[in-house]
C-alpha cells in the first residue's frame, strides 16, 4: 500500500503519520519524490481499509493499494517517479536513470592479466565508457572451462580503477564472496544464473554497494522483478535491472534473443533504471552495435558491451567481444542516437 502526502506536507506531521502506522504493525518507508513525498507500506495490508487510513491525517492526498506481488520494485511505490543509481567513481559520480544521459559500461568478460585488464580499461574510458566491466569470478557451463582467477582479478580491478578512474563492476557468485567483492567493485553484478539464488540476493540486499541484477535466461519479467524486490526487501534500493537475452526457440543465428521489449515494459511496472547488454544477447560481435543502437533509441538508460584487446585469444566469450577500436567507432554512433533522443553526455565524450 503507498500513502501518498499532499505538496507541502509538514515533516513533523509525516513523522507522526509514520510512528502511527508502525503501531498498525506496518513497516512505513519514506520516499521523498521531486513533488511529493510517498509513503511505502510492507506489511499486512489486505485487511486495512484505504479509506480508514486516509482519515489519520488530513495532509495524506491518497492511499492506494499495490496490487503487483512486487511492492518497493513497482512504478506505484513511488507513484510513478522513476528511481536514480548514483554510484561515485573515482572520476565522480554516475547516475543511471531515465532523465540522465546513458552509462557504458565496458570491458572483458574475465579478467585475465594485469596488462590485458589496465589496457582495455583505458581504451574504454577514451571511448567514453564510465565503468569497467571484467569477471572475477566465472559462471561456466563446463567445470573444464576458465573459472576466472578469483581473488587475484579484484586486485587487478582496483588496479585497473586506479589506473583509468573508471567505476568497476563485477559478478559475485558466492555469498561468502559478497564483502570482498564489495571492497573494490562500485556495483556488484548478479548474473543471469544467480537471478534467483535467493541467499545472494538477501546477502547483496544487505550490503551498500548497488546491485547489477541481470535477468535470468529463462527468467519472466515478474520473476525478475521479484528478485530485484528481494534485494529492495534486504533495505538496498539501489538496483539495476539488465536484460541480456533469453532462451527461445532460435539458439543457431543468436546466442541469446535479445529482448528489447522489456523496455517499454519495464517503464510501465517499475521504476528501476534499465541496462541492455548486447553482447551476451546476440553471442557474436558482429551483430552488437546494431542491437546496442536499438537499445538507446529504445530508451536503455545503461548498455553493457564486452570488449578485449584480442578477441580470438580471450579465455570467455571472444565471439562477442568488440575490439577496443570497434567500441570506439561504435561509440561514435551512439553519439548520435544518445543525442537524438536526449540522452548523451556532451561533457563525458568531449574526446569522441
Ligand atoms: C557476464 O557478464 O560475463 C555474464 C556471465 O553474464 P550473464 O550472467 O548475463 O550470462
Ligand atoms: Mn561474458
Amino acid at each position: 500500500m503507498i500513502v501518498v502526502m499532499k505538496i507541502g506536507s509538514p515533516e513533523a506531521e509525516i513523522d507522526r503519520i509514520s510512528e502511527e502506522l508502525k503501531e498498525w504493525g506496518l513497516t512505513p518507508e519514506k520516499i521523498v519524490g521531486k513533488h511529493k513525498v510517498v509513503m511505502g507500506l510492507v506489511g499486512d495490508t489486505a485487511s486495512l481499509d484505504p479509506l480508514q487510513l486516509q482519515e489519520i491525517s488530513p495532509w495524506i492526498e491518497r492511499v492506494l493499494r499495490v496490487e503487483k506481488p512486487y511492492k518497493r520494485a513497482s512504478l506505484e511505490f513511488r507513484n510513478g517517479e522513476p528511481s536514480e543509481v548514483i554510484v561515485s567513481t573515482p572520476d565522480g559520480s554516475v547516475t543511471f536513470g531515465i532523465n540522465h544521459p546513458v552509462v557504458t559500461i565496458a570491458g572483458p568478460c574475465s579478467v585475465e592479466n594485469e596488462a590485458m585488464i589496465i589496457e582495455t580499461a583505458k581504451r574504454v574510458k577514451a571511448a567514453g565508457a564510465s565503468f569497467l566491466r571484467g569477471g572475477a569470478y566465472k559462471p561456466r557451463t563446463s567445470p573444464y572451462s576458465f573459472q576466472g582467477h578469483g581473488e587475484s582479478a579484484l586486485g587487478l580491478l582496483a588496479a585497473a580503477r586506479e589506473a583509468s578512474g573508471l567505476g568497476i563492476i563485477t559478478e559475485v557468485m558466492d555469498t561468502a564472496d559478497v564483502d570482498k567483492v564489495a571492497e573494490v567493485a562500485d556495483i556488484l553484478q548478479v548474473g543471469a544464473r544467480n537471478m534467483q539464488n535467493f541467499p545472494l540476493l538477501k546477502k547483496v540486499g544487505a550490503q551498500d554497494k548497488p546491485v547489477f541484477l541481470k535477468r535470468g535466461m529463462s527468467a519472466t519479467i515478474d520473476e525478475w522483478l521479484m528478485a530485484a524486490e528481494y534485494v529492495l526487501a534486504a533495505g538496498n534500493s539501489n538496483v539495476i535491472l539488465c536484460e541480456r537475452g533469453v532462451r527461445t526457440f532460435e539458439r543457431k543465428y543468436a546466442r541469446n534473443t535479445l529482448d528489447l521489449a522489456v523496455l517499454p515494459v519495464l517503464r510501465s511496472l517499475t521504476h528501476l533504471p534499465i541496462a541492455i547488454d548486447p553482447s551476451h544477447g546476440t553471442g557474436k560481435a558482429e551483430y552488437v552495435p546494431s542491437m546496442a543502437k536499438a537499445a538507446i533509441a529504445a530508451g536503455a538508460d545503461s548498455l553493457m558491451i564486452e570488449v578485449h584487446p584480442n578477441p580470438a585469444k580471450a579465455l570467455s566469450d571472444g565471439p562477442q567481444s568488440l575490439t577496443p577500436e570497434r567500441f570506439d567507432g561504435l561509440m561514435r554512433e551512439l553519439k548520435v542516437i544518445g543525442k537524438a533522443v536526449g540522452r548523451w553526455s556532451v561533457e563525458r565524450v568531449a574526446a569522441v
